[in-house]
């Protein structure tokens, strides 16, 4: 089998990378499963020393591999060098707190108690990693570095479409030491990830959107396997009525079309008080104007094309809809004409909740502005959504964002700042976000069991 890869800028064929099947994926399994117990035996300052050879592979290599991720997935090239660079404070924070965390912690009581409570932190085993393309270096290393330190063997599908840089993941794992059991790559399309799944694995860690997290779901119905299931948003912003109208447009626009709006927490809903509506909705789009668009390789290229085809039609049915109940286009709104999967960035005002754009994941350059008469109706609306990836408030006065913050159902939360991940908190999710969690110190024990241990010495 072949897994042709295709440059979404111009449609032009980049490679065809020899794809897994079943046979193989299991003959994968195998030597995953065969490979880990020694893996787990070895000293953790091993593992973790592998983790950091890793890491100056990313580095000495960075320019070479931006350039890949831009290619394939067609990220502005800035923002891939962007992507790299920013997963060496993730890299960082599993150095440094996974001894810490994983460390046997002895509960027990008083000194000279004969009994001794103890908990340590057992691997799974065999973990499936199966990710997404749009961050595939941040939504990737969330789950295989962890799991590789706390002692797993990882069985790392990256999607079809950010194939290529998975395999050049695995090559950098692999000349870091990593034995070829331990991490290995596993190659093709969702019938693929489906293979590897109905592997008898320890765990699911998966990255994508909610109709494929449901599948898998389905698919393991009955099976006692660890499933964590990270999947999309529908994230909203409040901006209230006393904010820098023109500082909160710049970070919010940033945040709505950022990696062309395909990020897990891009912006894709805003509430704006009816006192700042008309110069916000202004100044937003003066900023969207400026975005330039074209080819992902130049340096200057903010907006670059979807990475899938399929998106433009979603967008289109989304604006369509829209527009058709009322709203109202200031900025784009269609698919451009010309090779490679273009769309216009997009603003919609008018909008309403009856409506798919303020409903349903984009995904894409399209953000739909409403105006709210008060805070309460902000939740109201904020809350209004079968997602909770993460929300925000731009106010200058951080009680009343607390305030608001605090009855919004969303796994992250954030005031005057969007579209960020810290590698210190818990990345989770409400709802059809998702369930489990990645990063944190949270995010290394959920790649271990915990066992206790019951030890009386008279
Ligand atoms: P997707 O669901 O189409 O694919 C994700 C992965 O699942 C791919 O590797 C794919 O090959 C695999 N897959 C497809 N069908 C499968 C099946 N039946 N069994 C097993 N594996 C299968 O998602 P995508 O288009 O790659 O990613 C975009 C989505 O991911 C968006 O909804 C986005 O919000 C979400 N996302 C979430 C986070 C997060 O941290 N919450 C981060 C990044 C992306």
């Amino acid at each position: 089998m072949a897994l042709k890869i295709t440059n979404p800028a111009t449609g032009a064929a980049i490679a065809t990378l020899p794809s897994d099947d079943a046979k193989s994926v299991k003959a994968k399994y195998e030597r995953a499963r065969a490979s880990q117990p020694a893996w787990a035996r070895m000293p953790l300052k091993q593992r973790l020393a592998a983790i950091a050879r890793f890491r100056e592979l990313v580095v000495a290599d960075g320019e070479r591999l931006a350039k890949i991720l831009s290619k394939e997935v067609g990220k502005p090239i800035a923002q891939a060098r962007n992507e790299l660079k920013g997963v060496l404070p993730r890299i960082d924070f599993f150095l440094e707190a996974t001894a810490k965390t994983l460390r046997p912690l002895s509960v027990s009581g008083s000194a000279g108690d004969p009994m001794e409570e103890r908990i340590s932190h057992e691997p799974l085993g065999v973990v499936a990693n199966i990710s997404a393309w749009n961050y595939p270096w941040f939504v990737g290393t969330n789950v295989f570095v962890p799991a590789l330190l706390a002692g797993n063997s990882v069985l790392y599908k990256p999607s079809e479409f950010a194939a290529m840089t998975g395999l050049e993941i695995a090559r950098l794992m692999h000349a870091a030491g990593v034995p070829e059991g331990v991490f290995t790559a596993v190659i093709g399309d969702g019938k693929v990830g489906a293979a590897l799944i109905a592997q008898p694995v320890d765990g699911i860690f998966f990255t994508g959107s909610v109709a494929t997290g449901k599948r898998i779901a389905e698919a393991v119905r009955g099976r006692l396997v660890k499933l964590q299931l990270e999947l999309g948003g529908k994230d909203p912003i409040y901006v209230c009525e006393d904010v820098d109208i023109a500082k909160a447009a710049a970070g919010i626009a940033d945040g709505a079309f950022y990696n062309t709006g395909q990020s897990c927490c891009s912006v894709e809903r805003i509430y704006v008080h009816e006192r700042a509506f008309e110069p916000f909705v202004d100044a937003f789009v003066a900023e969207v104007k400026r975005f330039k668009r074209g080819d992902p390789a130049e340096e200057t290229t903010y907006i670059g094309p979807l990475t899938r085809a399929p998106q433009l039609t979603v967008l289109e049915a989304q604006v369509g809809d829209a527009v058709k109940k009322g709203a109202k286009l200031l900025v784009g709104g269609k698919r451009i004409k010309a090779k490679g999967n273009w769309f216009e960035p997009t603003v919609l005002v008018d909008v309403d909740h009856s409506m798919a754009v303020m409903r349903e994941e984009s995904f894409g350059p399209v953000i739909g502005i409403m105006a709210v008469g008060d805070d309460d109706e902000a939740v109201r609306l904020m809350n209004d959504t079968a997602y909770g990836l993460t929300a925000g408030v731009y106010t200058p006065d951080r009680a009343r964002a607390e305030r608001i913050l605090e009855q919004v159902a969303s796994g992250s939360v954030y005031w005057n700042c969007c579209d960020r991940v810290s590698p210190r908190l818990p990345w989770s999710g409400v709802g059809d976000s998702g369930i489990g969690l990645t990063l944190s110190t949270s995010g290394i024990e959920t790649f271990t069991r915990p066992k206790a241990w019951h030890l009386r010495s008279a």
